[in-house]
């Protein structure tokens, strides 16, 4: 995929194409930013258009065989690692180390993508450092990562940082505008994730929806109707027919409306809820309800939360924080 049709990160798309035209890509790059905005993809462009036949200022056409062959991974010269269990190993950075020290077998530029480059293992890491400390001239080592500062400071200084940005509202919006159906939708999705594509493309919203219809009729019943009977009901719900995955989900989807009640109540406008779509009910629902009982039920319910470590009972903690 060519730079140019990337979503969010044009600073860091100029950077490259200037450094891809200019040929001052250097041999070591690190990739930083929050996960799911695409470094990786940038990445894998990244070694598309140092090889790429047909490339245009600095971007690669996409479609070539060369292209191809390292979307597809079957590029000899583009070699990609990432955690084998909980870490990069040795085994895993030795033999690409070594091949680092050669020409390229078919391309013009040897590229090695680390992915999750912050879970090296320290002998894993010397590896690669040792490559960059004798660089070769047409090898690239890219070190993708949302955790830079766990890198070997002897990394960070010998490679060029390139800082990425979650994408803005707008940007996210209109990527997820084809999958979301409708604007509204897609809005949604778009605040739910705060800015990572990939967060956005992990939730499924319907299942979304189906747990905030109940959990909104739970804050009807809590500050509008102070139902007691209904409370305890959906605690029993809540913390009995849900297994415990199910269970911090509903949780969670409860605290982004509550979290929404907690902004109209600061005056900020419905625009800017995360669940703006249901801006209306969200007002009727914070009408009644103060600040302090708003924090208060926030407070009581990431108790729950705590307390799912020690198997309390969920639905007795669940009664509990609901009927306080
Ligand atoms: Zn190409």
């Amino acid at each position: 995929m060519p730079f140019s049709s990337f979503i969010g990160n044009e600073r860091v798309k100029q950077l490259l194409l200037r450094l891809i035209s200019e040929r001052r890509i250097g041999q070591g790059l690190i990739f930083s930013g929050p996960r799911g905005v695409g470094k990786y993809q940038f990445a894998l462009t990244l070694a598309q258009a140092l090889n790429c036949e047909s490339c245009t200022d600095g971007d690669p056409c996409g479609k070539c065989p060369v292209c191809h062959r390292i979307a597809a991974g079957e590029h000899l010269d583009v070699r990609f690692v990432s955690p084998d269990g909980q870490f990069i190993k040795i085994a895993q950075t030795r033999e690409l180390s070594l091949e680092a020290q050669f020409r390229p077998y078919e391309g013009r530029h040897r590229v090695i993508i680390v992915d999750e480059a912050d879970r090296l293992r320290i002998e894993a890491s010397n590896s690669i450092l040792k490559t960059l400390e004798e660089p070769p001239e047409l090898s690239l080592i890219v070190l993708v990562t949302s955790k830079p500062y766990a890198l070997l400071e002897t990394i960070r200084s010998r490679c060029q940082r390139v800082n990425f940005g979650p994408l803005t509202e707008s940007e996210l919006e209109s990527y997820l505008i084809g999958i979301a159906r409708t604007s509204d939708k897609a809005r949604l999705l778009a605040r739910l994730a705060r800015g990572s594509i990939g967060t956005a493309l992990a939730i499924d919203l319907d299942e979304y929806l189906d747990k905030r219809r109940v959990m909104m009729e739970l804050l009807d019943a809590y500050f509008v109707q102070r139902d007691t009977v209904r409370l305890i009901k959906a605690a029993e719900y809540l913390g009995k027919k849900l297994e415990k995955d199910e269970f911090i989900n509903h949780v969670d989807v409860l605290m982004t409306l509550l979290s929404d009640l907690f902004h109209l109540k600061l005056g900020k406008p419905a625009e800017s809820l995360i669940n703006v779509d249901i801006a209306d009910r969200l007002e009727r629902a914070a009408e009644p309800a103060t600040i302090e009982a708003i924090a208060s039920l926030v407070e009581r319910l990431e108790n729950v939360l705590l307390g799912l470590a020690r198997n309390l009972s969920r639905q007795i903690a669940m009664e509990a924080a609901l009927v306080a």
